[in-house]
């Protein structure tokens, strides 16, 4: 067993470490303030490859593994969620999506264009009335001639109003539950597809989110990603797509106590820095002990997916771990920064909404619960 990151691994995380503090750190709170999309932060991802990252370089991508996904989301998120999540969206979820089930001529058409930042992609798959419950999807898909037709609406897009290209749910036959669904892509100006206004929310606000509306929107037959009858396999690639929000969440857990030790040494009350009191102290302690015990359950779950060894409960362990733990030390660190700590002028006050994000995202806690619970029922808990 070896816990070090290789030298390559070690590069990389210098270089985006040394970004996101020194470019992307001092404008966090502008995107958070005026719900304003980074586009430069996006602009300079792509100037360094870093939105092809999981594309393999036969399209023009870096074809770095889950763990290197990991790392680099991790480390944005530290000082930009923002920037983190338009990333782990893009380039976690919709490139491997569209490498790992489309056809080459759509690899061919849309990765290398990803890759380069040209077109923004998006995910579609929550419903009004289908969130956790995918089996209940009603948009439908149904084939005329070479194109398909596709009638419904998804709610709650990130990225809906920048995206070009959008990685679509929809029941394709009618067979029940999530048996009849599959996936394909959709792009921005196809005729019967349009973005409503933006929603507004509690954080996350330098993304837009909004619904997206199929009437009668007809995508060629050729941009098909996954036929009903393999939701099982589509869901088992998309535990990839689990690492990358744990990412977001241990990111902003180790701001959030970076955050924390800086001002507990700053700060100074009774003629001491609040550090020196044994109360915040084994705050700090036990903030570092959580967030390791994450990063350790994320890095191996990220390791166990690249390497195509079993990863359904480790990756649902790592995200539910991540989101909690996550939500805990981002509290943490804001008490101790006090009354400070409330207001805008400090980061932990738009970690602290942002952090809410992961644990709804990509399947929510409770739904990761029931699928550890699943697991550890069919006795596919591996001990190391
Ligand atoms: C900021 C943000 C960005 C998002 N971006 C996207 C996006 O880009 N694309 C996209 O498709 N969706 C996106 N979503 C939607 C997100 O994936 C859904 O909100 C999520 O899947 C939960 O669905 P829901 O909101 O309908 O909640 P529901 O499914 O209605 O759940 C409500 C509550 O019940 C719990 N629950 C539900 N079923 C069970 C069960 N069987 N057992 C135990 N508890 C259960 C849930 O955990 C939750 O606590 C985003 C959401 C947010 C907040």
């Amino acid at each position: 067993m070896d816990f070090k990151l290789t030298e390559e691994q070690r590069h990389l995380v210098d270089m985006v470490d040394s970004l996101a503090e020194k470019e992307f750190r001092p404008l966090a709170s502008r995107w958070d303030e005026n719900e304003e999309f980074p586009w430069p932060n996006v602009k300079k991802l792509a100037e360094l490859g870093l939105l092809g990252l999981s594309i393999p370089e036969e399209y023009g991508g870096a074809g770095r593994g889950i763990l290197d996904t990991v790392l680099v989301v991790e480390h944005i998120a530290q000082h930009c969620f923002n920037t983190a999540g338009i990333l782990t969206l893009h380039c976690g979820t919709c490139s491997r999506a569209i490498n790992h089930f489309g056809s080459e001529e759509l690899k061919k058409r849309f990765l290398p264009v990803m890759a380069s930042g040209e077109r923004l992609a998006a995910y579609a798959q929550t419903e009004p009335n289908a969130g956790s419950d995918v089996g209940n999807l009603k948009t439908r898909a149904h084939l005329d001639g070479d194109y398909y037709i596709i009638n419904g609406s998804k709610i709650f897009i990130s990225n809906a109003h920048e995206a070009h290209i959008f990685v679509v749910m929809a029941r394709f036959d009618d067979a029940s539950g999530t048996r009849g669904v599959g996936a394909i892509v959709v792009e921005r100006d196809t005729p019967g597809f349009s973005v409503s206004k933006k929603d507004h929310k509690l954080g996350f606000k330098g993304t837009s989110i909004a619904e997206v509306v199929f009437e009668d929107a007809r995508v060629p037959k050729r941009n098909i990603l996954v036929e009903a009858g393999n939701f099982g396999k589509m869901m088992q690639a998309f535990n990839a797509e689990r690492c990358g929000n744990a990412a977001l969440s241990l990111g902003v857990a180790q701001g959030a106590f970076n955050e924390a030790l800086r001002y507990s040494e700053e700060r100074i009350q009774f003629g001491k820095p609040i550090s020196a009191f044994q109360g915040i102290r084994w705050m700090l302690a036990d903030m570092a002990v959580q967030i390791e015990a994450g990063r350790l359950l994320l890095y191996r779950a990220a390791t166990n997916a690249e390497h195509e060894l079993p990863n359904l409960l480790e990756t649902a362990m790592a995200k539910t771990f991540c989101n909690e733990m996550a939500i805990a030390v981002t509290n943490q660190s804001l008490q101790i920064h006090g009354g400070y700590g409330y207001m805008r002028e400090y980061p932990i006050e738009r970690m602290y909404r942002d952090v809410r994000f992961p644990a709804l995202g990509g399947g929510t806690v409770q739904i990761q619960k029931n699928l550890i619970a699943a697991e550890l029922l069919k006795g596919n808990w591996t001990h190391y």
